[in-house]
């Protein structure tokens, strides 16, 4: 099998093969995973003490520092719409969504967005790694965060809302990203879980930026 980000042979090494696998075949080489780097820092939920947002998550995890290599990935995954990426990270969200404990959702794109990227890069990771995940969400407006400073981050109408039809969301929640930058997008959408009912909302994304 060939690598998908280099087209590189990917089974040189048949025990290294076996971790990062897709039913026994790795979809990426050695060299191009040895490339992506474990976050240097989790995200630091403290920054969120003393705004209204505070303790809404109960945790949050971040896979992978936002280095060369990851930037490339996402850039080929996203804007050149190349959906196989959705199965370089399987094992690793599979695993860290297991160990958040609790029903995976998928933050959502603007339908506008959704129009433009073809198809819904958080869901596809989901589905490749043959995680279950509820849509419960839907974005209000579609906002980009970029340009927002601390506080009209905080004070930054709702991002979300729950999905038309969606009353009911006791239970614990794993809300699923592929970036953590300020945690703006995470902290909004579980305050809309937890004033839903949600007893317990945390997060895995996929990287810290
Ligand atoms: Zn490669």
């Amino acid at each position: 099998m060939n690598c998908l980000l280099c087209n590189g042979r990917t089974d040189r090494n048949p025990s290294w093969a076996r971790l990062f696998s897709d039913k026994g075949f790795p979809v990426v080489c050695e060299g191009c995973r040895k490339g992506f780097l474990p976050a240097e820092s989790q995200p630091p939920l403290s920054d969120w003490d003393g705004t209204p947002y505070a303790g809404m998550l109960e945790r949050a995890v971040s896979l992978f520092a936002y280095n060369e290599p990851m930037k490339e990935f996402l850039h080929q995954y996203k804007f050149l719409k190349d959906v196989a990426l959705s199965r370089v990270f399987k094992s690793e969200l599979a695993e860290a969504i297991r160990l958040s404990g609790g029903q995976a959702v998928p933050i959502p794109m603007h339908p506008d967005r959704l129009n433009e990227r073809t198809f819904a890069h958080v869901e596809e990771m989901l589905r490749a790694a043959r995680v279950p995940y509820a849509d419960l969400l839907e974005k209000t407006a579609p906002v980009t965060l970029g340009r927002m400073n601390r506080q009209e981050r905080i004070q930054a109408d709702r991002l979300f809302r729950l999905r038309s039809g969606i009353r009911d969301v006791r239970g614990e929640y794993v809300l699923v990203d592929d970036l953590y930058t300020t945690g703006t997008t995470v902290h909004h959408a579980a305050a809309v879980l937890r004033q839903a009912g949600a007893d317990k909302v945390s997060a895995v994304t996929l990287i810290r930026a």
